[in-house]
């Protein structure tokens, strides 16, 4: 399914435009469950955003998508974002320079008469056309993203070499103990340091043997990250804390609904492993709320807030700012969704990392083809833009919508 908004013709002026924004809706569905939701009716949102800039003799074209976990946004996309961002002057969407657009201007347009608060599917449409604009706007200046994002925002020089972790260790069907262990010594064998699975979606003591499998693939409780997707109330998430504190693990992710700060305060106050949250937060001020109630360790907390599912990199350097207020080091952060835009961004303003799954959550997920994880860290290719065109699965739905528009 896709769709093709084209642009207004607007003034008389030789200036850069946005001609047409394509978008369609790709299934990413799979057996697996989580403690909370099963994938098997996820979809995502791709948005190609089409220039009349010419770079090696053809339009410059950006590429997006909604990370995973948040089904496809097309109708907030159709009806608000893209006829906003086309019907706008391209004064409105360039920089001081007018030589190339400015992902900050094009958010404001795309907010236009959005009030604030309720942060929910608004900030995915939006995040996935913020990612096309800033692969516009790095192809424009013939860089990798990541460089931009160093250059202009960044507290230090570029690093393309990044840490990752691989997540996986979901509930299926046929689950057994040794699938799990085969499927993380996989990752081990793949070159990743860190694994994660999923918790909570089992009574406790079967979980914990499951936990206990892993252990006996990883060399120590520090390269296992337990994840239990927000499922616990209090009290559960209180007797997971405490019966997972003799492994010393690397985090305990999301032990309960990720708006609720109280639970989570209540859980830092008691917890010895490391806390990580806020891949369910989707805007600067929910991440702000999260920092100053979540009780977090600055020290020790991990947050992986997904810019493609809230409101982009826009948004997500509001929250950087923040973060640098309060204290926190943006080594802390290390996003949610495994795919090549966050890969950049860690790549390029010095976060702690990027989460990564191998095989998992395709096309999206994975980096560009060949890339290979050497002691727990990916290389970040050099191509201009985010480098989709590098990574054939996901290229080939970007190809496909193109075609169809
Ligand atoms: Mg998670």
């Amino acid at each position: 399914m896709t769709f093709l908004a084209e642009a207004f013709a607007v003034g008389t002026e030789a200036t850069m435009r946005l001609t047409k924004i394509l978008d369609g809706t790709v299934s990413i569905r799979s057996e697996m469950s989580n403690a909370v939701i099963s994938f098997s009716e996820m979809t995502a949102s791709i948005v190609a955003v089409v220039t009349d800039v010419v770079r090696d003799g053809r339009p410059v074209v950006g590429f997006g998508f909604n990370s995973n976990g948040r089904y496809s946004q097309s109708a907030i996309i159709r009806a608000r974002h893209a006829p906003r961002l086309l019907k706008a002057p391209s004064a409105e969407l360039l920089d001081e320079t007018g030589e190339n657009f400015d992902p900050a201007r094009c958010w404001a347009v795309m907010m236009r008469n959005e009030k604030p608060g309720g942060h929910g599917e608004r900030s995915a449409a939006v995040g996935a056309i913020d990612m096309a604009l800033w692969d516009i706007v790095a192809k424009i200046e013939g860089k990798p993203l990541f460089r931009v994002l160093a250059e202009r925002f960044g507290q230090g020089p570029a690093d393309p070499n990044v840490y990752v972790y691989a997540a996986g260790g979901y509930y299926y069907p046929d689950d057994d103990l040794q699938a799990l262990r085969d499927e993380m010594q996989r990752y081990r064998d793949l070159g990743y340091e860190h694994v994660k699975m999923k918790v909570g979606g089992a009574p406790l003591a079967t979980d914990l043997r499951r936990i206990e499998a892993v252990l006996e693939v990883v060399p120590e409780g520090q390269n296992l990250a337990v994840d239990a997707n927000g499922r616990f109330d209090l009290p559960a998430a209180l007797e997971f804390s405490d019966a997972i504190a003799p492994y010393k693990l690397m985090w305990y992710e999301e032990p309960g609904d990720p708006l609720d700060y109280e639970l989570l305060a209540r859980v830092a106050e008691r917890t010895t492993t490391p806390l990580a949250t806020g891949e369910n937060l989707f805007s600067y001020q929910d991440s702000r709320n999260l920092v100053l109630y979540g009780g977090l360790n600055r020290e020790t907390s991990f947050l992986q807030m997904d810019p493609a599912l809230s409101y982009g990199v826009v948004d997500y350097l509001r929250t950087l700012d923040m973060l640098r207020q309060h204290g926190w080091s943006w080594r802390r952060c290390i996003p949610h969704g495994g795919h090549q835009m966050t890969l950049h961004i860690a790549a390029g303003l010095g976060l702690g990392g990027n989460e990564s799954y191998p095989g998992v959550f395709q096309p999206f997920g994975g980096f560009a083809d060949g890339s290979e994880v050497k002691d727990g860290y990916v290389r970040v290719p050099e191509e201009p833009g985010i480098g989709i065109e590098l990574k054939s699965n996901l290229y080939q739905v970007f190809r496909e919508l193109l075609a169809s528009g």
